[in-house]
């Protein structure tokens, strides 16, 4: 069986790469907004101290989910350059095996495969 990626299923993967990569940084500029820390009066507005607590916990679950956004665009980034410079996108980083391609359909940013990706997350 070919295992060699197709161009035209390496270009399909990019594409999706991109759109993915635009969706999470709208959502992060959306998030953003919602953060009660982004409130210019937040400093000078004196509220109740049950206020700032409940914007400390807003601005906190609001940070982390940033942070796993940016994460994602990170990842994204990643499989990017790996199409377009060094042409190792689809290979497990771990154990250099070709990744499935029903796996890369369902995460087109995928580095490894799936028993390594098992065996990073323990
Ligand atoms: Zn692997």
């Amino acid at each position: 069986m070919e295992k060699k990626l197709s161009k035209k299923f390496i270009q399909k993967q990019r594409d999706r790469l991109i759109k993915e990569r635009e969706k999470l940084i709208s959502q992060i500029a959306t998030l953003k907004k919602d953060d009660p820390f982004a409130d210019p009066d937040h400093a000078s507005d004196n509220a109740a101290v049950d206020t700032d607590v409940r914007e400390q916990i807003g601005h906190e679950t609001i940070q982390a989910e940033i942070d796993d956004l940016e994460k994602r665009i990170r990842e994204i980034d990643k499989a990017l350059m790996k199409i377009n410079k060094s042409g190792s996108y689809g290979i497990c980083e771990l154990c250099r095996e070709p990744i499935p391609i029903a796996r890369l359909e369902i995460l087109p940013e995928a580095a490894y495969c799936v028993d390594c990706e098992k065996k990073l997350r323990k």
